[in-house]
């Protein structure tokens, strides 16, 4: 399967958007843990954000990315994040 042709969409835009061009945010379904942009595919509920500071802002805006995670509050998530863009 060619990944660069999977489709996601970003939880903050809403815009339809190959994977590669895309932030994916998975929590691990065992430890719970949140990873992003894991290298390999980890099974747990995952999202997507566009490698965009803007989408990151509102995907964190009343706590959305939260509620689709179903995890608690963290702040230190949208640090990790802005990191992978920054990079
Ligand atoms: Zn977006």
């Amino acid at each position: 399967m060619n990944e660069s042709k999977v489709i996601r969409k970003c939880i903050a835009c809403n815009s339809l958007k190959p994977r590669n061009e895309l932030i994916k945010i998975t929590k691990h379904f065992r430890t719970k843990e949140i990873v992003v942009d894991p290298s390999s595919d980890i099974t747990g509920r995952s999202c997507y954000i566009c490698r965009d500071f803007s989408c990151i802002e509102t995907a964190f805006k009343k706590g959305r990315i939260f509620k689709i995670l179903k995890i608690s509050v963290n702040d230190e998530l949208k640090e990790k994040i802005r990191a992978v863009l920054e990079n």
